[in-house]
């Protein structure tokens, strides 16, 4: 399949806000839909109004369609109630250009947990230049040395959960309930934890009110050699520590270099059964409908 030819032109803000009418897109038509601007947080409309037989039956279309397709269908659906969310590793370089490149102009925010590499701040900020666009830096409630106070020094060296659910999981979540729609970079390649990631995933963002987030996954099939194919054809700014050893790349404390053979996020946690920092697997997951 070829990952970046889209048949289809990106659609106008006017078919996401204006109440156009369906494009052929196979989801209800937009007419009920007024205007983007935000409901409260916590409402108990459920957000995203995505039915499971319509997750199913996008992930069977998406299948067989390329990645701007797929940012174009959740342009169109969700507008700016949908946002990608990075923490600039390939994937999500290449997302940001092929949505960059199509005229989708989702929001983009990043977890600045206090403990990231000069490298990715630097890097934050040439992004930032390239695509014209402000990147959010979502930070944890206590500076790393009010965590300090409150947990005893280095807490990722004994309880690197409570310190990823402090420093990411609860600025994530804050994030997600303004959104009815999240984009990642995750691909299926990275690790056997994320070997069976589907491109539309629908969770439960508040259980007991009905209130979703659907996650959005269009690198999901993507190999590494096309990500960095992509990334060096199109001049793409990316963390120069990928050219040192570093495949995936978080925390400071929490990111090694790895080995070739290795799986790419082989490199984080080490010394711990952790392989996940929690901002993918903290949200129940809603079961599709099987067709
Ligand atoms: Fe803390 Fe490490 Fe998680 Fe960063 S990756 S939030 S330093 S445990």
């Amino acid at each position: 399949m070829n990952l970046l030819e889209s048949s289809s032109p990106p659609p106008s803000p006017a078919q996401v806000c204006g109440g156009e009418a369906d494009s052929g897109s196979g989801v209800p038509p937009l007419s009920a839909r007024t205007e983007c601007a935000p409901y409260p947080p916590g409402s108990a409309r459920e957000a995203a109004g995505l039915s499971s037989r319509e997750a199913a039956e996008l992930n069977l279309r998406f299948a067989g369609q390329t990645t701007q397709e797929v940012l174009a269908w959740a342009w169109e659906r969700f507008g700016n109630r949908a946002a990608i969310g990075t923490s600039y590793q390939g994937a999500g370089l290449v997302m940001m250009h092929l949505a960059k490149m199509a005229g989708l102009t989702f929001p983009v925010f990043t977890l600045d947990t206090g403990l990231l590499f000069p490298e990715t701040l630097a890097l934050k900020r040439r992004l930032e230049d390239f695509y014209g666009l402000k990147i959010q830096a979502l930070e944890p409630d206590l500076t790393v040395e009010e965590q300090a106070d409150v947990h005893g020094p280095e807490l990722w060296k004994r309880d690197p959960d409570l310190c990823c659910t402090a420093r990411k999981v609860l600025p994530l979540r804050g994030k997600l309930e303004e959104l009815d729609c999240w984009l990642t970079g995750l691909r299926r390649e990275q690790s056997h934890a994320r070997a069976a990631v589907e491109i539309v995933e629908r969770y439960h963002l508040e259980e007991g009110t009905g209130r979703e987030i659907v996650k959005v996954n269009p690198m999901a099939h993507w190999s590494r050699e096309q990500i960095w194919s992509h990334i060096r054809q199109h001049n793409i700014p990316y963390n120069p520590l990928h050219d040192q050893g570093y495949h995936s790349i978080g925390c400071m404390p929490c990111t090694r270099r790895i080995t070739e053979g290795q799986e790419e996020r082989a490199g984080r946690w080490i010394g711990f059964k952790k392989v996940e920092c929690g901002i993918h697997t903290f949200l129940p997951k809603k079961v599709d409908f099987q067709i």
